[in-house]
């Protein structure tokens, strides 16, 4: 990527996902932020695999940031996030984009849990999509934040929107899935909506423009 005199005097943020969804509802998110220049996985050929085995979605984010972060000695964003169903006790949780199966495509997942689900009543269908998002520095891991949204899974897929669970995603105040939604109204209820709000607020003491 070509870098011009205003770039230079900004402060470098990868954000480290593979996943395009997540990058620009993560970037359309933050793209006002003064003083920074966001970058891509694509922007890093050579970014090494981080296996995201910690048992809290804040421990895997914090892992991909500070880990990422000392490897391409610029400043790293990770977000780790799934889907907490209460009726199943929480899962699929941090096994969300694996629950069929190590390949498991969104479909598979969302067929997966749909079953699981067989039965259960509306009222028992509460969830809620969890976000965390963990800011580094080569040195050390700047900033953590956590973002929830709360629903209901619905009984069948509806909405082509979005990504991952979205289609069976409910959303009370809007009587819509997040796969019918739009994504200026997700990007602002949405759980990385709120954690990325929460990282906005506290990020601009970190960021020293020149
Ligand atoms: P990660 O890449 O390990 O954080 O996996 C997150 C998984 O959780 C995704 O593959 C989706 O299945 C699910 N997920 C997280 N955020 C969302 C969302 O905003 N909409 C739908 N599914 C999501």
């Amino acid at each position: 990527m070509m870098s011009n005199v205003n770039e230079i005097h900004k402060k470098t943020i990868l954000i480290a996902t593979q996943n395009e969804h997540k990058k620009r509802e993560i970037l359309d998110i933050l793209k006002n932020i003064p003083g920074v220049l966001f970058k891509n996985v694509e922007d890093f050929p050579f970014l090494p695999f981080v296996e995201e085995n910690g048992s809290t979605f804040e421990e895997n984010a914090i892992k991909k940031a500070t880990t990422l972060a000392k490897v391409c000695n610029t400043w790293v964003l990770a977000d780790d996030s799934g889907l907490e169903i209460d009726a199943l006790n929480g899962r699929p949780g941090i096994f969300s984009s694996r629950y069929a199966g190590p390949n498991a495509t969104d479909e598979e997942n969302i067929g997966k849990v749909l079953s699981e689900l067989k039965g259960v009543p509306k009222e028992k269908r509460t969830a809620r999509f969890v976000c965390s998002i963990a800011l580094a520095s080569p040195y050390e891991l700047l900033l953590v934040v956590e973002g929830y949204c709360e629903g209901y899974i619905a009984e069948e897929p509806r909405g082509n929107k979005g990504f991952g669970y979205d289609p069976i995603f409910y959303v009370l105040q809007y009587h819509q899935t997040f796969g019918e939604l739009h994504s200026s109204i997700k990007n602002t209820i949405s759980h990385r909506a709120e954690a990325l709000k929460k990282l906005k607020e506290r990020i601009i003491p970190f960021i020293r423009i020149i």
